[in-house]
Parts: structure tokens; C-alpha cells; sequence
């Protein structure tokens, strides 16, 4: 007997020509094969049980599905006690209705690379994708009806198949795959393992599987009954995390967790977690998994998980999502938009939970989320409306506050509606002290996007502004009293100081730095800007030279360069120690060159021999 030839829509394919294409096509991903028939198997399975239950048949409860290697044989059999089929159920499911639908799931998709194309999961090709593996398979069942004889159909990879009466004494189905000399790395009972690992991890029959002649098989493969069909209020922490351990393989907790229980007529299910990342740029790529109830169909489906969540991990069940489309369907598709939204309400509705109930937690991982949240925000405008109320700046004093609290904490001493920042504790500690000195919190913001983030968040929000500690420090940093200007001080300090940088005299709150070097924001930005474009504009000068020295008159060393500076004699020393405060400036601003490091030491070896 051979499969006819079928035609639909006017394209005809030719059986004997399926099999090759199926061979040939989707050699980027034959492991699926496994899936399918497994989860063929858990069908049955499932159908049994509701005929059980329906009171329509009568079975044991010991449900199982098992997957045997013979290596010596080169055959893999899977076995399932479902449901069974009769010899007229295989001619009508597996003659007709399985290849016609593989038949036009090729047809739809044949002449596309399945991973360029990216065609979800490979769903559709069903049971024919065992001969992705296999030359020859075989079916051999009894079905549940009364008086069922048993049934077996084989098929070469010609098309040519046979049926005849079977011997399958219990209810159920084996399906024999003999795998080719091509594919013998499927006979590997530890690739076969990885396989139903990744793919079968929860499928909701107890999957066993074994070597012949060699023990085991006795502890299902699975995972029958995932955490996330289960109702949250039903798990416990401890379930959350050891799911996460279990399933990503991370040894450390997950940071937070979101279970998604999402009814009708969204209908899906997940548990999304927020992994502790090693750093900054380690594993910016997460892994969230998505399922078609309980059967596993590919990692990190963007089209679903929006973008800048991919650094989540999870899981995530659809069983509405239709699978057996391309890529660029998802990518059009109203429901799919939807889950992306649902997901995304229910991760800010946790953060807002806990800002709003366990601030101290929100505080203590806000450092390892923050790249996160400033990215969200800056990407999608729902999530920056959503987490805008509990976004936390961090202090130089490890305070998290957020933007309303931390202009009420500055409230009449600096600008009005500023954040002042940092970029750098450790660079900038000079002006941080000068900030601490005077009460004023300094936000840090050193993350690599930060200054990508604050630039988008007065964009966002006319009412705050940010400036960072070392420009305009005017209202911060002066004292009400007004500087006379001493001119031989002026001569003194141009004579040392580039002619680019400005100098000014004013009259600090603090008497303890001499000078300071500022940059304006506004210019600062530009000349960043610039710098990321490798651009120079003409008539735009470099504006990081553009810099004012500030020399404290309220400081007794500027007094005393300025008693120097006033009489000849002591015109040199002045200079000398001119350049030095110069230099103090210098490094605590931007830092030195390597030539200005040496001339750093050497002048202050020099000022020691004279102390
Ligand atoms: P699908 O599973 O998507 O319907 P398949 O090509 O995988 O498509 O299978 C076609 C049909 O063959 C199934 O719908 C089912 O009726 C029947 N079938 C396949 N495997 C089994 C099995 N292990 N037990 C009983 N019936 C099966």
C-alpha cells in the first residue's frame, strides 16, 4: 500500500517526497522529534483519563510514558498505556489526518531555513517528524475499546507502509522509531535524557526512561506537576526558589519572583524571576521558557517577553498562543501584545508591592535591578508610568530615596528641584564632602546608563533636575558675602593655569578647599554627546576645557598665595604653590594625565624639601 498522493490548494506533494523534505528540513532542530511523540503520548494518555473519569472506561491509575534505547538494535520505542487506536483509528489519524497535516506544515513552510525563518517550536509536523531520526517506525497498539484487536502499521521512509494485526497485549501505544546510521547520536541514552530534559521537563505524565540491558528508569524524568499550574497562594517561598535552583541551574536565590495566574481571556500561566546578575555585564540575556501546556517550545521567545525583560528568567505557559506560525505572525498578533502588557503590569505591580510593603528588601537588590528599571523605563513608556513612583535614587550615605524625597530632604539648600549626582564616589570625593558639609544628599549614578537615564527622565519630568556635583555649584557652595577681586592673585594663578579655563574668585561656605573646578552640565552633556559620535562640530569648541577655576577666598591658603603673590619676592612661591592648588583641582575633577601624575609627584617633592 502507498500514502496517496494528496493535493491541496492546487499544490500537490508527492508522499514519497515528504519524506525527504522532512529529513532534509529542519536539521537545525530534530531533537523536537522526541517531543512530539511523547507528547502524542501524553494525550493519550489524557484522553484515557477523561474517559475514566467520565465513567466511560475503566483503567488502572498507574499512567506512565516510557522511552527505550537499544543501542544494539538501533531503535528507540516509546510507550505509552493511553488510549490506544484501533487499525481503522491509525488508517484515519495517521494515514489521513497526521499527513496532511504535516503535509501542509511543509508545504507552508518548505524551501524556509526553520531557524531563519523561526518558525515557533516547529509545531505542526506532529508524528511524521519521527522521520526526521528514523528510516523505518512502527506503530504497535490495543485500544481501550472492549474488543479491540490489536494493531501494527510500519512505514519506510519511501512512504511505503503496512498494516496488519498486531500483538500488543495491554492497552496503549509503542511507537518504534529505527534510526539511521546518520542519526545514531540519538542512541545515546544521555542525549536522549538532555533531550526530554529540555523538552519535556513538565509534561504531565510521568516520563521513565531507560537502556535495555542496563538498569534504571525507576525516577520519572520529569516534572508532572510544575509550580506554576499551582495557585500562588498555595506556594511557599522556599517552592519559589527551589524551582529556580532546579530549573536555571543557579545555585543563589533569584532576587524576586512574579507568579502570573492570568484567567480568561488571556488563560496563561508563569513564574518570571529576577536572577542575581554577577555584574554589570554579565549575563545580560536571561532565559525565559516558554510551554504549550506543560510541552516545552523554545527559550526566549522575544516576540512574546518584551525586550528589556529579557534578562528575566522564568517560565511561561500559553496554551492559547498559536504555535504552528512564524515569528513575524507573533509579531502582529493582538493576544500576543496582550501577554506582553499583562506581564509587564504584573512585574511593576510587584515592584510597587514591595516598595509599598517591604521597602527594606526593594532597597536591599535595588543596586542589581536599577540597570534593569532605568532600561525598562527608558524603553517602554507603560513601564515608566507604572514604576515612576517607587524609583529609588541611591545616596553617597547608602540612603534610597526617592526623587519627592529627596528634594524634600534638600528643600532650601540647594537649587530648587535639583538632584545633585555623582558619577564617581571615589573621583569626586572632594566635592562630596563639600555636598556632606553643607547637608546635602548626593544621589549616585554611576551604571552605565545612568547618564543616558537622567538625560530621558528630565525629558519625562520638567520638575527635576539633575546636576552633577562638580558644575554649577553657585547656590550649594557660596557664601552670601561677595569677593573682592585681588588682581595679583588673578595674575599669579593665569600665569599657571591653561588659557582655556576661566577664573573666578568667590567666597565659599567652606574653608577647607582651595579651589574648584566645574564643568556646566549643560556643557558637560554636549561634549559627552560629542564624544559618543566621535564628532567635533565646528564652531563648538571641546567643551570639556571649558572649565572655571574657582579660588576660595574664604580659604587661609588662598589668602596666603595671595599675601605671596602681593610682594616680588615671593612672586615664584606663589606660583609654585598656584600651580599646586591648580593640580588639587585638577585631579579631583577629572583626574591626571600620565604627564600630569609626574609632574604632580615631582612638585610635591619639591614643596616638601621647602616645608
Ligand atoms: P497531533 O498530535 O497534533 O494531532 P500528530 O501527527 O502528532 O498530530 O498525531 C496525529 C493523531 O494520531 C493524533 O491526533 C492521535 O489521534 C493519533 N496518535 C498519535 N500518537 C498516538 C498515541 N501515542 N496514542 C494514541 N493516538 C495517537
Amino acid at each position: 500500500m502507498s500514502i496517496e498522493n494528496k493535493k491541496t490548494g492546487g499544490i500537490s506533494v508527492d508522499t514519497e517526497h515528504i519524506f525527504p523534505v522532512i529529513k532534509r528540513w529542519l536539521y537545525s532542530d530534530k531533537d523536537i522529534f522526541l517531543r512530539e511523540l511523547v507528547s502524542n503520548g501524553c494525550d493519550a494518555i489524557t484522553k484515557m483519563k477523561r474517559l475514566v473519569s467520565l465513567g466511560k472506561a475503566e483503567a488502572e491509575a498507574d499512567w506512565r510514558i516510557d522511552v527505550r534505547v537499544d543501542r544494539e538494535m538501533k531503535e528507540i520505542r516509546i510507550v505509552d498505556n493511553g488510549i490506544g487506536m484501533t487499525s481503522d483509528e491509525i488508517d484515519r489519524y495517521i494515514n489521513q489526518i497526521a499527513l496532511s497535516g504535516a503535509l501542509e506544515f511543509i508545504e507552508k513552510y518548505e524551501g524556509e531555513d526553520a531557524g531563519k525563518s523561526g518558525i515557533i517550536g516547529h509545531f505542526g509536523l506532529g508524528f511524521y517528524s519521527a522521520f526526521m531520526v528514523a528510516d523505518r517506525v512502527e506503530i504497535h497498539t490495543l485500544s481501550f475499546q472492549p474488543d479491540a484487536e490489536s494493531a501494527s502499521w510500519s512505514c519506510s521512509d519511501g512512504g511505503e507502509y503496512e498494516m496488519k494485526a498486531g500483538n500488543r497485549t495491554t492497552r496503549g501505544t509503542e511507537i518504534v522509531l529505527h534510526v539511521t546510521e546518520e542519526e545514531k547520536d540519538y542512541l545515546e541514552i544521555s542525549r536522549i535524557r538532555e533531550i526530554l530534559e529540555t523538552y519535556c521537563a513538565f509534561m504531565p505524565v510521568p516520563i521513565y526512561l531507560s537502556a535495555v540491558g542496563e538498569n534504571g528508569g525507576d525516577e520519572p524524568v520529569n516534572d508532572p506537576e510544575p509550580l506554576w499550574l499551582k495557585s500562588p497562594s498555595e506556594c511557599t517561598d522556599e517552592e519559589y526558589k527551589a524551582f529556580y535552583k532546579k530549573v536555571f541551574h543557579d545555585e543563589r536565590d533569584p532576587l524576586f519572583y512574579v507568579h502570573i495566574n492570568a484567567e480568561f481571556p488571556l488563560n496563561f500561566k508563569g513564574i518570571l524571576y529576577f536572577p542575581k546578575l554577577q555584574d554589570e555585564y554579565a549575563s545580560l540575556e536571561g532565559q525565559v521558557k516558554l510551554y504549550y501546556n506543560q510541552v516545552f517550545v523554545a527559550d526566549n521567545i522575544k516576540e512574546v517577553i518584551p525586550e528589556y525583560m529579557m534578562l528575566l528568567r522564568g517560565v511561561l505557559d500559553c496554551p492559547e498562543l498559536p504555535l504552528n506560525v512564524s515569528r513575524s505572525y507573533l509579531q502582529n498578533s493582538g493576544y500576543v501584545t496582550k501577554i506582553s502588557n499583562h506581564i509587564t503590569k504584573k512585574l511593576c505591580d510587584k515592584l510597587n508591592a514591595l516598595f509599598n510593603n517591604d521597602r527594606k528588601s526593594l532597597e536591599g537588590f535595588w543596586d542589581d535591578i536599577k540597570p534593569f528599571v532605568e532600561y525598562g523605563c527608558t524603553r517602554d513608556p507603560k513601564f515608566l508610568d507604572r514604576v515612576k513612583p517607587i524609583l529609588l535614587y541611591k545616596t553617597t550615605e547608602n540612603e534610597y530615596l526617592t526623587a519627592p524625597e529627596y528634594l524634600e530632604r534638600n528643600a532650601g539648600k540647594g537649587e530648587e528641584n535639583t538632584v545633585y549626582y555623582t558619577n564617581d564616589t571615589l573621583q569626586q570625593v572632594g566635592y562630596i564632602n563639600l555636598f556632606r558639609e553643607e547637608g546635602i544628599c548626593v544621589a549616585v549614578m554611576d551604571g552605565i546608563i545612568d547618564s543616558r537615564f537622567l538625560s530621558f527622565m528630565e525629558m519625562q519630568d520638567h520638575a527635576v533636575h539633575f546636576v552633577r556635583i562638580d558644575s554649577e555649584l553657585d547656590k550649594v557652595l557660596k557664601a552670601e558675602e561677595q569677593a573682592e577681586e585681588n588682581e595679583a592673585l588673578s595674575n599669579v594663578f593665569r600665569q599657571v593655569i591653561p588659557e582655556s579655563v576661566t577664573l573666578v574668585q568667590e567666597v565659599m561656605k567652606s574653608t577647607k578647599t582651595p579651589a574648584l573646578l566645574t564643568l556646566a552640565e549643560e556643557k558637560r552633556r554636549l561634549g559627552e554627546i560629542l564624544k559618543q559620535y566621535g564628532k567635533t562640530l565646528p564652531g563648538i569648541n571641546v567643551p570639556e576645557d571649558e572649565v572655571t577655576l574657582t579660588l576660595n577666598m574664604n580659604c587661609p591658603l588662598i589668602a596666603r598665595i595671595a599675601a605671596l603673590s602681593a610682594d616680588e619676592k615671593s612672586a615664584e612661591k606663589a606660583k609654585k604653590l598656584a600651580r599646586q592648588v591648580y593640580m588639587i583641582a585638577v585631579i579631583s575633577q577629572r583626574g591626571f594625565t600620565q604627564e600630569e601624575l609626574q609632574e604632580f609627584i615631582d612638585s610635591s617633592i619639591d614643596l616638601l624639601y621647602n616645608a
